[in-house]
């Protein structure tokens, strides 16, 4: 099978770069893997107790202490001696006795455990001796030796023998016995290590002590090692191996001593190192540990061999180093297999979850759609794209290759349908590292969670790690999680009509025009990727032609203003900053020279404008008119205060679901000018409250419209000065109800005084500095012919006002003669009595009629009289009718003109994983449709066809999701969109299955 070929070859690729030579340092342990325990007193010794492995003993000055949980607690002291520091402790594996040696080299022996003590009958012939051993065997025989002289017990300690034999001796007490080692199957058979005065090296004793030899060790240029520990392997005897003082060599021999090799550890200039003790693993075949102390850094650590000790390792790069006291080292058992223990002076270093056979069971499961807590506290959306992430266990000394897991979904205690899925990692499996990061995707085994599973209560997730049972595991019973429980709440559609801008600076010059056809999802790409939405209902409105200047902060507020009239205008709605329901209208602009800004938006209100092609500019503008403020990074003004995570970070870890490409917790959020940016979990959970509120709001009882003015202007920088600049009348709209709150009044006087009062705010855009920005206000009051007056305050200071005019302007309007093969019109209009200074001129179309507009420009250029207009912009009519609207202080004048049947448009269709996309094989894919109407804005579900290479029919709906693909194969995926008038669009993609490769994330 082809996916586990893949598989393997790459085990074998990471197998090699493994063995070569010296290692690297072992992957980085959490430092909190280590932990330390002070005993209070130098520690001497430690040793386990071979008949209880959780039971380890240390000898400090005073007496010995004792832990009972694996060296995480010790005991009180227990006194043997008031004669001196205990120097070293051996346990006889059969019986339990416990013999010491005290300080001044005076042994003592307790068979009660400690309780009481007492000495030899016969010393070892007054010999101030120092380490003490028992060799296999049964009895165990007991070894000691002095710094000259080998003694041996048969009876543990009461009756002494000495073994020095022929072992070379020295001028008195100038040779130094530091290590002595016994073959476990030939009790016999000793070796002792020797360091000073006339020589070091190695000796061994195939007779019990009777005789001794030198074997052939020698440093490279010949001359004796110092050697001041020695080891034999447990299992394998034959293996001995030997640590040298100061030059950092580990001898090895396979044959008990007869010939050897030796391994450098890496020093640096001048550095010395001393292989201060050798452990073989009592639990793990083949690992053995050298604790290494040493003057520099490079070289003292604890290191690891898992070969006998032929190829050596540090055993972390956050074990406890440089090592500097008297070392030992030791394994014990502990709740997760073994536990490492390195004494160091008085200090016991305790690492746990070392075991060399793994364990792996699941820590986690993260459901995650752009942003997730460890806390689980993130809301999800139904149909939204969404991956669970498995995040592993690991206890093991080692990363864990070819791990896998599968992830069950039940509802109601039913399986769900597709349960258990695979995980989309290339070939099904992951190396499983023992401090995951989750900025690594490949750290976790990542399934996509379909979402037919969304709907409908409590879903519950349980991941089932290695469950082909390809990894030996010390515990094949923790492999299933608990389950993990979650919901998936329904959120409206995001609204948005997007208004391509056309823009000519100051009105001369090129014209810069932006197509939405060009831009990922219309531009709306950082908007689904970052919002906690399923989709949106976008429509595209005809092109708006701006002729401010947009190189100045004032030029920019003025189209946002502008944009906020047009949608009071479109809509009829009452106020910028009101109906939840209705779509938010969005400017996107072409890329422009000497722009001031990306984007401008007001907050809590629907209408913002950017650069189209500005990846996330578009997210953050309309996140700030669902209120969201900026987060402190940059240059910002007004940040929210109760924004959680310093410097403006999103703190924990987002995922690009569609990318599947986490996003590393030190990215700026979304509302922070520091960039690469992403959605916070804060911002994510605000986004969905107002979201929330719109799925929730009532469509308010239908009023009828009436008569009204479209009511607008600007309140100057601080807030005292204002102007209104139009009382636009229209036939009929929604108006607001009087009254309203805020700082800012708007009065309508009669003959009687004041006959409509209504309070309100105005919005502030939001920008890097608003120095010199006016915020906006638009709105729409009733209109009726007895008004005489608008007037604008702040409190009780009017700050403007506008009068009423008596008469009308009269305006008569004409369809320029126009060749019936293009598509191209023109509207020419006139005006009397003759055009006055306040004159505003628009222009706009109505497909049904009448009873609904789309603004196509607007002057108050006095000279204009004419507007161009391209019928392929226009939605469909059986007459379309133009109409220019003359608009002379609270006075507006109008005529309209047919312009006959306008052709319906086909709808505009993308995939938003564009025309070509590569994937992994065993990698479910999710596509996602757009497509946007003239005539009918939104398309339903039910319009979107997705088709095979064949034409097989596959879905309906936006979303598509697709089955794995095999290797080396690819497929074509077609989207068809029907609008309401029956005609087609379509899109598709070229899809090509490979092993997608994952480089690694660059830091910056
Ligand atoms: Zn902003």
């Amino acid at each position: 099978m082809a996916r586990r070929g893949l598989a393997l070859s790459l085990i074998m690729v990471i197998g090699l770069g493994a063995a070569i030579a010296f290692g690297p340092a072992e992957p980085a342990v959490a430092q909190t893997d280590w932990s330390s325990v002070g005993l209070g007193q130098f520690i001497n010794a430690l040793v386990v107790d071979p008949r209880n492995p959780v039971q380890v003993f240390a000898t400090v000055d005073s007496g010995l202490r004792v832990s009972q949980d694996s060296g995480a607690s010790w005991g009180p002291f227990i006194t043997v001696s008031t004669s001196g520091p205990l120097q070293s402790l051996a346990i006889n594996p059969v019986s339990g006795v416990l013999v010491v040696v005290v300080g001044d080299g005076q042994i003592r022996r307790s068979v009660n455990g400690g309780v009481t003590w007492s000495a030899p009958q016969s010393g070892p012939e007054g010999q101030i001796v120092r380490d003490l051993l028992y060799t296999g065997g049964n009895p165990p025989v007991l070894y000691t030796h002095s710094e000259s002289q080998i003694f041996r017990s048969a009876d543990d300690g009461v009756n002494w023998s000495n073994v020095t034999g022929n072992l070379p001796d020295g001028s008195p007490r100038t040779i130094s016995l530091f290590a002595l080692a016994a073959d476990s199957r030939i009790p016999t058979r000793l070796y002792v290590g020797r360091y000073g005065g006339l020589g070091g090296g190695l000796f061994r004793s195939q007779d019990g002590g009777a005789s001794w030899s030198q074997p052939a060790l020698t440093n490279p240029g010949g001359s004796t090692p110092d050697i001041v520990s020695v080891a034999v392997s447990p299992t394998n005897p034959e293996i001995v191996l030997a640590g040298s003082y100061g030059t950092g060599r580990i001898f090895r021999s396979t044959d008990s001593g007869g010939s050897w090799s030796a391994f450098a550890l890496p020093l640096g200039p001048f550095e010395v190192a001393y292989v201060n003790d050798l452990y073989f693993d009592q639990t793990a075949p083949g690992r053995v540990f050298a604790a290494v102390g040493g003057s520099g850094s490079q070289s003292a650590g604890i290191y690891v061999s898992r070969d006998n000790g032929a190829i050596w390792t540090r055993l972390d790069a956050s074990s406890p180093s440089p090592l500097t006291g008297n070392l030992t080292i030791a394994t014990v058992a502990g709740p997760f297999g073994d536990v490492v223990l390195v004494v160091d002076g008085g200090v016991i270093y305790r690492r746990t979850g070392a075991s060399a056979v793994p364990n792996l069971s699941v820590s986690r499961i993260e459901v995650t759609q752009a942003i997730q807590t460890p806390d689980r506290s993130v809301t999800l959306v139904q149909n939204r794209p969404t991956i669970a992430r498995v995040y592993l266990n690991v206890e093991s000394d080692s990363d864990v290759q070819g791990a896998s897991a599968v992830l069950y979904a039940t509802r109601n205690g039913q399986p769900l349908p597709g349960s258990p899925l695979r995980p989309i990692n290339p070939g099904g499996v992951i190396t499983a590292v023992r401090s995951p990061n989750a900025e690594r995707f490949e750290h976790t085994l990542n399934f996509i969670i379909p979402s037919s599973w969304h709907p409908g209560g409590l879903m519950a997730l349980s991941a089932e790690v290695d469950p082909d049972n390809r990894i030996t595991e010390r515990n094949e019973n923790d492999n299933r999680s608990p389950n993990y429980l979650n919901t998936f709440l329904n959120v409206t559609r995001l609204k948005t009509v997007l208004i391509p801008i056309e823009y000519q600076r100051n009105g001369v010059g090129p014209v810069l025009r932006i197509n939405l056809r060009d831009l990922p999802a219309f531009g709306m790409q950082g908007v689904y990727d970052t919002f906690p939405i399923a989709g949106a209902a976008n429509s595209v409105h005809s092109p708006y032609h701006f002729t401010g200047d947009l190189t100045t902060g004032a030029g920019w507020s003025q189209l946002l203003y502008e944009l906020a009239l047009l949608r009071a205008r479109e809509l009829a709605v009452s106020n910028i900053g009101d109906a939840l329901t209705l779509p938010k209208y969005y400017g996107m602009l072409p890329n422009l020279a000497g722009s001031p800004y990306l984007g401008l938006a007001y907050r809590n209100s629907a209408v913002g404008i950017g650069i189209g092609s500005s990846l996330d500019t578009t997210a953050h503008e309309l996140a700030h008119t669902f209120g969201l403020q900026h987060a402190p990074c940059g240059a910002t003004m007004n940040p929210d205060p109760n924004y959680p995570i310093a410097e403006g970070r999103i703190g924990f870890v987002g995922l690009n679901v569609r990318l599947r490409q986490p996003m590393p917790t030190r990215y700026g959020d979304l509302m922070s000018y520091c960039k690469p940016r992403w959605i916070s979990a804060y911002n994510y959970e605000k986004l969905f409250d107002t979201l929330n509120q719109i799925s929730l709001a009532q469509a308010g009882p239908a009023q009828a419209p009436e008569p009204a003015w479209l009511v607008g202007g600007a309140i100057g920088p601080g807030g005292l000065s204002g102007a209104l600049s139009l009382a636009e009348p229209l036939a009929n709209a929604i108006t607001v109800t009087a009254s309203g709150s805020g700082a800012y009044r708007l009065e309508l006087w009669n003959a009687g005084g004041v006959a409509f009062a209504y309070s309100f705010n105005a919005e502030l855009p939001e920008a890097p500095t608003t120095s010199g920005l006016s915020a906006g206000f638009a709105f729409v009051v009733p209109r009726s012919n007895d008004i005489t007056e608008l007037r604008l305050l702040a409190g009780d200071t009017l700050l403007d006002s506008i009068s009423v005019a008596q008469f009308a302007p009269s305006v008569s309007a004409q369809l320029a003669s126009f060749n019936p093969s293009d598509s191209r019109r023109s509207v020419t209009w006139s005006v009397s009595p003759a055009p006055g200074e306040s004159d505003t001129t628009s222009v706009r179309y109505s497909a049904d009629g009448g009873q609904s507009w789309q603004v196509l420009g607007q002057t108050d250029d006095l000279a204009v009289s004419s507007l161009d207009f391209d019928l392929g912009d226009l939605a469909a009519s059986a007459d379309g009718l133009i109409e220019v609207v003359v608009v002379r202080g609270a006075t507006a004048g109008s005529a309209q003109v047919s312009i006959g049947p306008v052709a319906n448009k086909p709808p505009a269709v993308q995939i938003v994983q564009g025309t070509q996309l590569q994937v992994a094989t065993n990698e479910p894919l999710v596509l996602q449709g757009n497509a946007y109407d003239h005539e009918d804005g939104t398309i339903p579900d039910g319009n979107y066809s997705w088709r095979d290479e064949a034409g097989q029919f596959l879905d309906s709906g936006p979303l598509l999701e697709l089955p794995p693909l095999d290797a080396l194969t690819s497929r074509v995926i077609s989207l068809s969109v029907t609008d309401s008038a029956g005609v087609t669009a379509q899109a598709s993609v070229t899809i090509t299955a490979g092993e997608r490769i994952y480089l690694p994330l660059l830091r910056r």
